[in-house]
């Protein structure tokens, strides 16, 4: 049912377009020479074992790191030609969900989220921000939890609550590192559900970085599949695990055989 609902690439255009990208540490080549578009309202997973690069590549995207060589272009800027004012202004047209994006637990779930939008969106009155925190808090189904302090919180809802909190500056491109590791089964559904009531709700684009499959199956109508430092397929989950690659085929019965 849920997979019915996950949109395929649209011609409307692309946001994201990676072009030759390369990245090492020292001796250690990481990204052999990426390429990858992503058109304006899909979900694409970058799909790789541990270590394979995935969250190097997610933090070039994010300007976070260099890339030693390559072309990066985000919702029509070169990222390698902007000032750091201007780059900070494109960050604010994306939304992280990141492994480390820790909420501050000393704050209310209500001052998490209202952060954010005070720092970056001047002259708000009280009522627009309540508003704008409450909208947030109920595309991620936990308005019940305004008041709480995030130390209450379930491993999914504060999952949840970080994606409220990027999701209050109406972010047009969502980079996710691993959304659903560490989450037991009934959450990871949950949070694959939210991906893509993102996707509908907000029309992001998205890339979605993970090694769980059932997470790249149930949020994304097309795969990148990162092996040795390069995409060796990119397509729909069809077109990609149906393969005599044996590379493919060893992380797919990887997957579904733990
Ligand atoms: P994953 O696919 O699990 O997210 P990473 O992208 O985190 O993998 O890391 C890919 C490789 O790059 C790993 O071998 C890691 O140790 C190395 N690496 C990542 N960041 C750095 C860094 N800042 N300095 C040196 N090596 C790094
Ligand atoms: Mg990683």
């Amino acid at each position: 049912m849920e997979k019915e609902k996950i949109q395929l690439a649209n011609p409307e255009g692309t946001v994201i377009k990676i072009e030759g990208l390369y990245k090492s540490f020292g001796e250690l080549e990481v990204l052999k020479g990426i390429d990858l578009t992503v058109q304006k309202g899909e979900n694409l997973a970058i799909l790789g074992k541990s270590g394979s690069g995935k969250s190097v590549l997610i933090k070039i995207l994010a300007g976070l790191l260099k890339p030693d060589k390559g072309n990066i272009t985000m919702l029509g800027k070169q990222l390698n030609q902007l000032k750091p004012k201007q780059l900070d202004e494109l960050r604010l047209r994306m939304g992280f969900s990141f492994q480390n994006s820790a909420l501050y637990d000393g704050m209310s779930v209500y001052d998490n989220l209202s952060f954010p939008l005070t720092m970056n969106v001047k002259h708000l009155s009280r009522k627009q921000v309540s508003d704008a925190v409450e909208e947030a808090l109920d595309a991620v189904g936990l308005i019940d939890k305004i008041k709480s302090n995030p130390e209450e919180l379930s491993g999914g809802q504060r999952k949840r609550v970080g994606i409220a909190r990027t999701l209050i500056l109406k972010p047009e491109i969502m980079l996710y590192d691993e959304p659903t590791a560490g989450l037991d089964p009934v959450t990871c559904a949950e949070i694959n559900a939210l991906i893509v009531n993102v996707q509908q709700q907000y029309k992001t684009s998205s890339i979605i970085i993970t090694h769980d499959l059932t997470c790249a199956k149930n949020t994304c109508g097309r795969i990148a599949m990162l092996i040795d430092g390069t995409f060796l397929k990119v397509g729909t989950f069809a077109d990609v695990f149906n393969t005599n690659d044996e590379q493919i085929k060893k992380f797919y019965s990887y997957n579904f055989t733990l």
